[in-house]
């Protein structure tokens, strides 16, 4: 698979003014969840700017550690270089999709045969992800998906997930609220 990966060439400035300090990742949940050094909004900049030179070959492994992001934006607040992570993510992840890449780690997915056609998700998705496909069936664009999960909160049909492995699926969900019952019922 050939790309081209020359429009981000205009992150280049910010990609070079992040000195890898690493304040970026001490309050970024996905790290939490996935504590290797290839999780943390550092790395996700130093695959970006590999990406924008060409010293690193894209690949599905490299389109997925740059799509799982919440775009909490905690890396931003406490960048010293103000680096503007989330922004450059998200072109990333676009130029990704663009060169086949799937890029759908952390972004929800509706389930069709649970969907109602409600539309409730697309009225509360603040990054106006979700919309009708031409048979007016909602659906998550990856890309600007920012895995917040307030659609999968709000679907009244239970119809939208996210992916396990990242702490906020529903069974995952299911089994922290368990847990903490459990350990209240301990203490008392
Ligand atoms: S915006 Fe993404 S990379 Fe930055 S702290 Fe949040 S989850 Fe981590
Ligand atoms: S909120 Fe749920 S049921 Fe309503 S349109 Fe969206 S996916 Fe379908
Ligand atoms: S997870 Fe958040 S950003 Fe993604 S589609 Fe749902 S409401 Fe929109």
């Amino acid at each position: 698979m050939t790309a081209n990966f020359k429009d981000l060439e205009k992150w280049s400035p910010e990609l070079n003014i992040c000195i890898r300090c690493g304040y970026c990742y001490e309050l970024c949940p996905l790290y939490k969840a996935h504590p290797w050094e290839s999780d943390t909004p550092r790395a996700k900049m130093l695959l970006v700017y590999g990406l924008l030179t060409g010293d690193l070959e894209p690949s599905q492994h490299v389109a997925e550690k740059i799509s799982e992001c919440f775009f909490c934006k905690n890396c931003e607040n406490n960048c010293s270089a103000n680096v503007p992570v989330t922004d450059i993510i998200k072109e990333a992840k676009a130029a990704l999709a663009e060169a086949g890449y799937e890029v759908d780690r952390t972004a929800s997915t509706v389930d069709e045969d649970l969907c109602c056609r409600c539309y409730t998700c697309v009225s509360v998705c603040k990054a106006e992800a979700v919309e009708p496909d031409e048979d007016g069936q909602p659906v998550v664009d990856p890309v600007e998906c920012e895995g917040c999960g307030v659609c999968a909160a709000s679907c009244p049909s239970g119809a939208i997930s996210q992916k396990d492995g990242f702490g906020v699926s529903r069974e995952e969900l299911r089994q922290l609220l368990l847990d903490t019952l459990r350990k209240g019922a301990q203490v008392e």
